[in-house]
C-alpha cells in the first residue's frame, strides 16, 4: 500500500469507539500498520506535520480530535480553547488522514468513569508544578485510553510539549503499551514562534511580545556554542533575554531530555525548557543546548600526537 497522500483519499468520520474499531478492523486484520496523531484541534502546521510523518509511515492514519477537558486545570482556558472542526477535518484529509476520530466528552468519559493513569515523578516538574496534578493526570488518562482505542503501531507527538513526551513514553513502558513513541520536531512560523493553536488568542501586540520565547532559546544557545557551560549563567541569559523583552518567564530551566531533572552543568546535551504567560495566553517552548566540541573532545582522531607533547 502506498504511504503518499492521495488526494482522491476519502477521509472518514467517525465518533464511537465501536464506530473507530470498525473502521480500523479491516486494516488491522490484513496486516496493515496504523499511526495514530492525538490533538486537541485548531490544526495548524505543526500538527499536520506529525500527519505527514503517519502518513510516510503507516498504511493507515487516524488523527484524533478531542479537547480534553480534565487536563484544563483553569476552566476559563478550557471555554477559550479554539475550536474549528470543519476547517480541522479539512484540514486532517489533506494531510493525509484516512479516519478523524472525533468522540464526544462522554464516549471518553461515560458515566461512572472512575479510572486515573498517574505517571510519578516527572509530573511534578516544571509544568506539572505550574499547571497543577490535574494536568498531566489528565494528558495520561486520556492518551492511554486514545491508545486503548486505536490500538496503533505507532503514535506521534510534537517536541514542542516536550515533558508531555517524557510521561507518554514513562506510561507505554510501564504498562507495557505495545505501541512506538515517534517524536516531530517542533515546527515554527518564519520569525521563530513555536506554532500553537493558543497563538490565535493572541494579539498582535501579544504575538510581538511572545517572540521573547526563541529570542531566550537563541541568546542561551549561542552562549553555549561560545562555551557556557554554567547553568546559572545559561538560565540568566535567556531570563534576562524575555524580561529585556517584557516578558516574566513562569521557568526557564535546563533539565535531561529524558526525565525532566535538573542538569548541572551543560557537560552534554541537555534541554532549555520554559514558559511564560502572555496576556492570559501560556505558551511553552524548548530547545537541545549542547556544549561545543572542543578540539581536546575530539578523540576519534588517531592521528599521533606531535612530537614536542610527547616529549
Ligand atoms: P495539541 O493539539 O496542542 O494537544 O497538540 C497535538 C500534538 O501536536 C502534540 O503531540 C503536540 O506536541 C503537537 N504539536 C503542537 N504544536 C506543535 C508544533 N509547533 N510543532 C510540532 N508539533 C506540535
Amino acid at each position: 500500500m502506498s504511504h503518499q497522500p492521495n488526494p482522491d483519499r476519502r477521509m472518514l468520520t467517525v465518533r464511537t469507539v465501536a464506530e473507530l474499531r470498525a473502521a480500523l478492523a479491516p486494516a488491522r486484520g490484513g496486516g496493515l500498520s496504523i499511526g495514530l496523531v492525538p490533538t486537541m484541534g485548531a490544526l495548524h502546521e505543526g500538527h499536520l506535520s506529525l500527519i505527514a510523518r503517519a502518513r510516510a509511515q503507516c498504511d493507515l492514519v487516524v488523527v484524533s480530535l478531542f479537547v480534553n477537558p480534565t487536563q484544563f486545570e483553569e476552566p476559563s482556558d478550557l471555554e477559550r480553547y479554539p475550536r474549528q472542526r470543519e476547517r480541522d477535518a479539512r484540514l486532517a484529509a489533506g494531510a493525509g488522514a484516512d479516519v478523524l476520530f472525533v468522540p464526544s466528552g462522554e464516549e471518553v468519559y461515560p458515566p461512572g468513569f472512575a479510572t486515573a493513569v498517574e505517571v510519578l515523578g516527572v509530573t511534578d516538574l516544571l509544568e506539572g508544578a505550574a499547571r497543577g496534578a490535574k494536568h498531566f493526570g489528565g494528558v495520561a488518562t486520556v492518551v492511554t485510553k486514545l491508545l486503548c482505542m486505536a490500538m496503533p503501531d505507532v503514535a506521534f507527538f510534537g517536541q514542542k510539549d516536550a515533558q508531555q513526551l517524557v510521561v507518554i513514553r514513562r506510561l507505554v513502558a510501564d504498562l507495557n503499551l505495545p505501541v512506538r513513541i515517534e517524536t516531530c520536531p517542533t515546527v515554527r512560523d518564519p520569525d521563530g514562534l513555536a506554532m500553537s493553536s493558543r497563538n490565535a488568542l493572541l494579539s498582535p501586540d501579544q504575538r510581538a511580545r511572545a517572540l521573547a520565547l526563541p529570542a531566550a532559546l537563541d541568546a542561551a544557545a549561542r552562549c553555549a556554542a561560545a562555551g557556557e557551560s554554567s547553568v546559572p549563567a545559561l538560565l540568566r541569559v535567556a531570563r534576562e533575554t524575555m524580561l529585556d523583552a517584557g516578558v516574566e518567564p513562569d521557568y526557564v530551566a535546563l533539565v535531561d531530555p529524558d526525565t525532566f531533572e535538573p542538569c548541572e552543568a551543560l557537560l552534554r546535551p541537555c534541554l532549555l525548557a520554559l514558559a511564560a504567560r502572555i496576556g492570559e495566553v501560556r505558551l511553552i517552548d524548548n530547545a537541545m543546548l549542547a556544549p561545543p566540541v572542543s578540539p581536546s573532545r575530539v578523540s576519534h582522531d588517531r592521528r599521533p600526537l606531535p612530537t614536542k607533547v610527547i616529549a
